[in-house]
């Protein structure tokens, strides 16, 4: 279905940035592989696991006693509350007022990006990248630079202040990142913070998956110095909660931006949806064994997997999340060949590095989240594979 009835959509999307709205790379791949129960997915983003029983049965229960109706535009107050307490792990102090909930950390990364950019100023996103930022950026009227941090994903204090002429408004950053599983220590992100300082720019920091760090404690870039002002943190509870179906995430922000994203959220949205905002205020209550029990298995997945893929493979080690990036090169294939291949020839699926950004490609992306017994038939796969070549 093409037509409009004879009337044109936005220039935006028609025009100007037709070419970044292109379908996202990993969507298209997947449709490849629908409904083929012969295939291994190591494809998709998303938990294997269930949204933990407690959260489920408080969910239930909610719906029981007939808790059905929109909440304050801001999200409930206890919930807010328990974020903000929440935070102080990731080493924030801050209040209720500073939060706000949301409908995931999609709508966040939206909402934050809507309200401060004006047409004509700079987002700056690392790549590779997660998959919405850029178009996102472009839809919010901003001019986007992608910086490449190959090949070990860390961006610098040099790779950021070299921009200090081009009106930089915006720095996306993502830690644990989405698809390299590479994070920051406290003293990488200081650095960061002081170009962030240089720049003069908001950073709009996607800590989702931040409960899910290995090798050691995640640390909010918004609780080092001169950083309090000038963040947005976004996170969530789709992946180390497993709720990515319940549609809610969260906003920390200073309260100029976070009453700015706050008037497009009350006519966009009206609120997160009110289950799972009950869902989410008791995953922070009770469920932080839960959240242990899942980080300590994504944990021994990524052990046993990056070792294997280290003996076909150049690997970055992942520091969380639950993604590994290794760079196929070697086989002689591009990334997008490397994948279809795999996945016509052994039933494997992973995602072409190109889809998210130019220098992913060479890369593939694998998503360790299935079973411990899937991942070694995968990997068992890959590796014959490889040796076919
Ligand atoms: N940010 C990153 C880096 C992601 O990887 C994802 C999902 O894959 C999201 C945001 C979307 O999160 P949500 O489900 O909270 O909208």
């Amino acid at each position: 279905m093409r037509r409009t009835g004879g009337l044109p959509l936005s220039r935006d999307i028609l025009n100007i940035r037709v070419r970044e709205l292109k379908p996202s790379g990993i969507r298209r791949f997947f449709e490849l592989i629908i409904g083929r129960d012969d295939v291994i997915s190591l494809g998709v983003g998303e938990p294997d696991f269930a949204v933990p029983w407690r959260i489920r049965e408080e969910m239930i229960y909610s719906l029981e006693k007939g808790i059905t109706s929109y909440t304050s535009n801001f999200g409930l107050l206890e919930l807010r509350e328990a974020i903000a307490d929440y935070y102080k792990k990731f080493g924030v102090e801050t209040s209720y007022e500073n939060v706000l909930v949301t409908t995931g950390v999609s709508e966040g990364i939206d909402i934050a990006l809507r309200a401060v950019v004006n047409p004509g100023e700079t987002v700056l996103v690392p790549e590779p990248t997660y998959v919405s930022y850029q178009p996102l950026a472009f839809l919010s009227g901003a001019d986007v630079i992608s910086i490449p941090t190959c090949p070990d994903f860390k961006l610098t204090f040099e790779d950021l202040v070299k921009y200090r002429d081009r009106n930089v408004k915006v720095l996306m950053l993502n830690y644990p990142n989405n698809p390299t599983g590479v994070s920051y220590r406290k003293k990488e992100l200081e650095e960061i913070a002081d170009a962030a300082v240089e720049l003069d720019c908001i950073v709009i920091s996607d800590e989702i998956y931040g409960e899910l760090s290995y090798n050691f404690r995640h640390v909010s870039i918004a609780s080092l110095n001169g950083m309090e002002d000038r963040t947005v943190i976004l996170n969530g509870f789709s992946k180390g909660f497993a709720m990515t179906g319940m549609r809610v995430g969260y906003a920390i922000a200073p309260e100029p931006i976070l009453d700015g994203m706050l008037k497009i959220h009350q006519y966009s949205m009206l609120c997160a949806p009110v289950t799972a905002q009950i869902g989410a205020l008791e995953a922070l209550r009770n469920g932080e064994d839960e959240l242990e029990r899942m980080r300590a298995e994504y944990m021994r997945r990524r052990n046993f997997f990056v070792k294997r893929l280290r003996e076909m493979f150049d690997v970055v080690m992942p520091d969380g999340a639950f993604y590994a990036f290794p760079d196929v090169s070697s086989t002689g294939l591009s990334g997008e060949e490397f994948a279809e291949r795999l996945l016509m020839e052994k039933n494997v699926a992973v995602v072409p590095g190109s889809a998210f950004g130019e220098c992913g490609s060479g890369h593939v992306r694998c998503a360790y989240a299935v079973s411990m017994e899937k991942l070694r038939e995968a990997v068992d796969r890959m590796s014959d594979f490889v040796n076919s070549l």
